[in-house]
């Protein structure tokens, strides 16, 4: 008989190639065994029977605004809002605090209020703006996860888009550097362009919002960059992918040997163009919505395996920036608030469209943990790595309200709906941190350089 330091009972383990029912034991913080543990005791039992145990999700890709605009959203509701969705380890990207992400002491600055603060485990995005190549080399030094660059407006004054030579100088000093490049891929030419046609017309609807950012816009951008990326070698993660053209694109680099990745949001998995017309600000994000069509091309495409990873995109804003009567839909803040939605929203999918469980796990936690160098740790329900793990019930539904999303803002498109699954607990490091609707405020993540 062995004692651990705690043992999950009876759930059904989603592993890398089967879901089994076991039990799962925890030591320092890591999985010890996985099996049938009657004869084993832990100082602390947690019942998981009728549930799913699924790793934690990585997600790759949320804005928090600390330091600079905590009112928007700081690490501590933010990373609580991830732990409740059943995630135990977030990236957050480098433009919307203040300052930037894009120099060490700014790293250094944000990673010291993450640790103060987060609930789970996290890393750090570096920011590539014009003028800060020379910053590039410190922030891998300091433990940046990879770097971020767009390639369209950004919306912070702070964070400028990366134009076409400082793309160039960048990824030529990132792949020195052994680093990725994610990139926000949509054309900046295109989308001003045809914005400023709206604008000029008075158009601002959300049918005009979406034409100002068409399918075009992000594969011009999406062929530009690997382009780049062909010449210089750098390592590519496209974020936030939302269309089928694009993703032929990548497909196609990818075949022609190109170090590429890709991920895409629930949102353009659950959501179209319907749904920015009839919840406006709350549901616009860039690129937009697509229509149905696309939507299930998208759909199809997950299925197929053609993208690496799932991550929210999780892009929070105070009310007032969304109002409608105050911003049209083109003023309003956009981004998807949804980090505390996107395993869920997957887990749905997967319901509905019968998607294997171990696929599902490795979309939200192997492939990114693989890609940016954790797999050694996380990403995985293994003997010796960390007990990063979501209990789930397939069972229980879930209707997102006011009293249940932990967001600092309480707006989102996901507000009313209702899936068909729920989180029931998240352990990181074998740490409870979310139980049944309650957060364990004095839990403490590490910033993972
Ligand atoms: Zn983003």
């Amino acid at each position: 008989m062995s004692t651990y330091e705690l043992i999950i009972r009876n759930g059904y383990v989603v592993l890398p190639e089967e879901v089994k029912k076991a039990d799962v034991a925890i030591r320092d913080g890591m999985i010890a065994e996985i099996g049938n543990l009657i004869d084993d005791k832990g100082l602390e039992e947690y019942e998981a029977s009728e549930h799913y145990v699924f790793p934690g999700m990585i997600d790759v890709h949320v804005h928090f605004s600390e330091p600079g605009r905590a009112h928007w959203e700081g690490f501590e509701t933010g990373s609580q809002m991830m732990a409740a969705g059943g995630c135990t380890t977030y990236f957050d990207m480098p433009l919307n605090g203040i300052p930037s992400t894009i120099d060490q002491l700014a790293l250094l600055e944000k990673a010291k209020i993450g640790e103060a603060k987060s609930v789970v485990d996290f890393g750090l995005w570096g920011g590539l703006v014009p003028g800060n190549i020379d910053e590039l080399e410190g922030l891998a030094k300091s433990g940046v996860i990879g770097f971020k660059a767009f390639l369209s407006a950004t919306g912070n004054d702070e964070f400028e888009r990366a134009d076409d030579l400082t793309l160039l100088h960048g990824m030529r000093e990132i792949a020195k550097l052994d680093k990725i490049l994610a990139l926000h891929a949509e054309s900046d030419s295109i989308t001003r362009w045809l914005k400023q046609g709206k604008e000029e017309q008075g158009l601002y609807s959300a049918d005009d919002y979406a034409a100002t950012r068409p399918v075009l816009a992000e594969a011009e951008a999406v062929e530009r960059a690997i382009t780049y990326a062909e010449l210089t070698g750098c390592r590519l993660h496209f974020v936030h992918i939302s269309s089928a053209l694009a993703i032929e694109k990548i497909e196609r680099a990818k075949r022609r040997g190109l170090d590429v990745t890709v991920e895409t949001c629930p949102h353009y998995l659950l959501f179209n163009q319907a749904t920015l017309i009839e919840k406006g600000s709350v549901a616009k994000c860039a690129p937009p919505l697509r229509e149905r069509d696309e939507q299930e091309k998208l759909i199809a495409l997950l299925i197929e395996g053609r993208f690496d990873m799932i991550s929210s995109d999780h892009s929070p804003s105070p009310y007032e920036m969304k109002d409608p009567a105050v911003h049209n839909l083109f003023e309003a803040w956009g981004g998807i608030s949804g980090g505390q939605f996107s395993l869920l929203s997957m887990i749905e999918l997967a319901i509905t469209y019968d998607i294997p469980l171990p696929k599902l796990a490795d979309w939200i936690a192997a492939a990114p943990a693989e890609r940016f160098g954790l797999s050694s740790r996380k990403g995985q329900i293994k003997e010796g790595m960390d007990a990063d793990l979501a209990v789930i019930s397939l069972s229980q539904n879930y209707t997102v309200s006011r009293d249940n999303f932990y967001a600092k803002h309480k707006q989102s498109v996901y507000m009313g709906h209702t899936f068909p699954c729920q989180i029931t607990a998240t352990f990181n490091k074998g740490k409870l941190v979310y139980d049944k609707g309650e957060i364990r405020k004095q839990a403490r993540g590490t910033w993972l350089k």
